[in-house]
């Protein structure tokens, strides 16, 4: 194994001083839109970054506004028209051509993204999100405080996971881990002087604070057969009602859930042009469905009912993957305490025997 000058044994990883952060991102601005974790009066989101503040690496935990309005915007034009004598004519939005970097995306997030790809690149592959979403790099930060609504650990995933990002970042005090994941994460980091090779002592450093963050993540839910449960108490309609009783249908665990997607699609007309845009909806709503005969989900339990089954009972028949990360966004944003864990947790139990028989 090689050594430093002073002696100590290097891995393949590299390290980055925090200090030196802000250099970095400045190199990598050259040729990236860099995206960091950014507070607006007070509400963690993503922003682009403003060439100096890395104050994050101190507060931020997670954002409140997940890395999917990134790729889906809450609002976006899809394209504006004009009438005249001759008919309409249409003009698409000029996209941006800069390739992003989104710094310090932590694992349930990165992990959403891949989930949204599968919506998004499937039998219609929607051209919007994708020509954002193509061309970028995604550099992890693992998670050293997990809060107590976190249970992306039952979720095939952890604090530290870095199956679905290029660089991954682990904090060990004045400086950060990075592990090369992806070619294009490798690439980039031959590409910067500012890192150095990690010592043995490092890693070891890294490991602790990898088997630390992991423990700390003690909500826990079983989801061994849970697609097939839910599948046996669909119709059970005292059970959805009672999990749906408090619920205001306000729209925050679904707007802010980062796997969910539901949008509208709007013409807004002055005179002889306009826009064509679309912008977030959400399946708690009464109109969302409303369609030309009817709206299949009046009641509000059907609504919620569909939230919970369409990430544990739906996404795994078309996708094979469960379409909730375990980010705790929706149980920790609820202006009333709903919680999915336990209306997983609490399936009725003579649904849960049926199935065992
Ligand atoms: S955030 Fe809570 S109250 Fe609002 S729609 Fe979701 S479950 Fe209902
Ligand atoms: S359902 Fe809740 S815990 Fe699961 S990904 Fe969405 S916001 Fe996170």
């Amino acid at each position: 194994m090689p050594r430093t000058s002073s002696g100590k044994k290097v891995t393949n990883n590299k390290k980055v001083n925090k200090k030196d952060v802000t250099k970095l991102l400045s190199q990598w601005s050259q040729e990236f839109t860099v995206f960091v974790p950014w507070r607006d009066t007070g509400v963690a989101k993503w922003a682009k970054w403003d060439g100096k503040d890395t104050s994050f690496l101190d507060w931020y935990r997670n954002t409140v506004v997940p890395p999917k309005a990134i790729f889906l915007p809450q609002m976006e034009e899809m394209f504006s028209f004009q009438k005249d004598k001759e008919g309409y004519h249409i003009e698409l939005p000029a996209s941006d051509e800069q390739k992003w970097l989104i710094f310090g995306v932590r694992p349930c997030d990165a992990k959403a993204l891949a989930i949204l790809d599968m919506t998004f690149n499937d039998a219609y592959e929607d051209p919007y999100y994708l020509a954002k979403r193509n061309s970028g790099v995604l550099i992890g930060l693992g998670c050293a405080k997990p809060r107590d609504s976190c249970f992306c650990t039952s979720l095939d995933s952890s604090p530290t996971d870095s199956t679905n990002v290029d660089l991954m970042l682990t904090d060990i005090g004045d400086e950060l881990l990075v592990e090369a994941i992806t070619d294009k994460g490798k690439e980039l980091m031959a590409k910067t002087s500012l890192a150095q090779a990690a010592t043995e002592a490092d890693e070891a450093r890294a490991k602790e604070v990898k088997e630390a963050s992991y423990g700390k993540v003690t909500r826990k839910i079983d989801t061994k057969g849970i697609k097939e449960k839910l599948l046996s108490c669909f119709d059970n309609k005292d059970y959805w009602e009672k999990i749906a009783a408090k619920c205001i249908s306000c729209g925050i665990c679904t707007f802010l859930c980062p796997t969910c997607y539901c949008f509208d699609i709007n013409d807004e007309l002055v005179k002889n042009q306009g826009e064509r845009f679309r912008s977030w909806d959400s399946c708690a709503f009464p109109l969302y469905t409303k369609m030309p005969m009817e709206n299949p989900r009046v009641e509000k339990w059907r609504r919620l009912r569909q939230k919970v089954c369409h990430k544990y009972e739906f996404y795994p028949i078309n996708f094979d993957v469960i379409a909730c990360t375990g980010c705790g966004r929706c149980i920790r944003l609820c202006p009333v305490n709903w919680d999915i864990t336990q209306t997983l947790d609490n399936l009725p139990a003579e649904e849960k025997l049926k199935l065992e028989k």
